[in-house]
């Protein structure tokens, strides 16, 4: 038994298809799902009987218990429970272009960042297709919203869990199901330049960021130990990979830690690592949590940070903080939640 949320409309295709039905019966029962958003099989009413006997027999509808909604300025925060009382979080945030959502991918992560509250909890498991497809149905009921854009940078390494967040993305941007466009989703990793070639081969026409936090290897081995395994070099020479096969943009994030990754040094570090890449640098002020010893830069230092990239001619812009007041950074919730018990 599977939960209908995680099988995208090919895979559910093919379901009918071995069943000795036509294809199109997916279509119908995706507009049950994602257009009526009914909450039972039974509800149906134009699919025949002997065919909901059988979809109940191999399909259930799954559900997330919302455990706690923080609710900030422009920033609601859920904990989510999943069917095996593991915990995960996700964070709606209301922009001027309408709401986004900031999904997890993995109960916990096994990157270990130091900066990060996700890794101190270690990787559980892998999220399921229908547990995110559940975190984004879930949140757009409870407020009675629409929510147009998604960012896989929530708890978790989305490249770490490769095939569950392909297909994820897949029913985020099927027309017939959530019909969220390419550019409405971005997925985030620290990486993984494997799945990142992977990524590539799949021609998903989403937005990629990622993680960079620091513009030499010695440092960013101290931040993200990830970049042991995957250098700088190896990072950068796969970004422009795939920059040239897709012709898109990328994102690289770039959190600010006080006398760590922010002096005038490191920003030319950056921006002669970034020469000529068609990117642009999202500067992040880091979210202070009690375990982790780093601190937040000041604001007239990442200004001047701004600066030094902008004079360099690199594209850059300091993210809008949300929900400093509900814990919103990466595992925060989840921690604080568990460690409250
Ligand atoms: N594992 C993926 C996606 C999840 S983290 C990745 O590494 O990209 C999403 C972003 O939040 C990453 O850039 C991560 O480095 C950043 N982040 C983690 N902890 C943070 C904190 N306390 N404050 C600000 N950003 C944080």
């Amino acid at each position: 038994m599977e939960s209908i949320y995680g099988i995208t409309k090919e895979k559910l295709e093919q379901y009918f298809t071995d069943k000795g039905e036509k294809k199109y019966k997916a279509t119908q029962v995706f507009e049950w799902l994602y257009n009526f958003k009914v909450s039972s099989f039974d509800e149906m009413t134009n699919i025949k009987k002997d065919v909901i006997a059988y979809l109940k027999q191999d399909f259930y509808f799954g559900y997330l218990e919302i455990v706690n909604k923080q609710v900030g300025e422009d920033t609601y925060k859920y904990l989510f429970k999943l069917a095996d009382n593991n915990l995960v979080e996700a964070v709606l945030m209301h922009h001027d272009y309408g709401y986004s959502l900031c999904v997890s991918s993995q109960v916990g992560c096994n990157m270990t960042c130091a900066f990060c509250e996700s890794g101190r909890l270690k990787k559980v498991r892998n999220l399921n297709t229908y547990e995110m497809v559940l975190q984004f149905m879930t949140v757009e009921r409870d407020m009675n919203i629409k929510i147009s854009r998604v960012v896989l940078m929530g708890i978790g390494e989305p490249f770490d869990n490769y095939d569950n967040v392909i297909d994820f993305i897949n029913i985020l941007n099927d027309p017939k199901a959530i019909s969220l466009g390419s550019r409405h989703i971005t997925v985030s990793t620290s990486g993984l330049v494997p799945r990142i070639k992977d990524f590539i081969n799949d021609g998903k026409q989403v937005n990629l960021a990622i993680s960079l936090h620091a513009a030499n290897d010695k440092l960013r081995s101290e931040l993200m130990p990830i970049n042991k395994v995957y250098n700088l070099e190896l990072l950068i020479s796969t970004i422009k990979e795939y920059i040239n096969k897709t012709n898109r943009r990328v994102t690289f994030e770039y959190i600010l830690l006080n006398d760590i990754n922010d002096s005038k040094e490191d920003a030319n570090e950056l921006s002669m690592l970034l020469k000529g890449i068609n990117c642009y640098v999202n500067l992040i002020p880091y979210n202070e949590t009690s375990h982790i010893k780093y601190k937040r830069s000041s604001k007239d230092k990442i200004l001047k940070f701004y600066d030094v990239l902008k004079k360099n001619n690199i594209q850059v812009t300091i993210r809008r903080e949300f929900g400093k007041n509900v814990s919103a950074a990466c595992g925060q919730l989840r921690a604080n939640y568990k460690e409250a018990k």
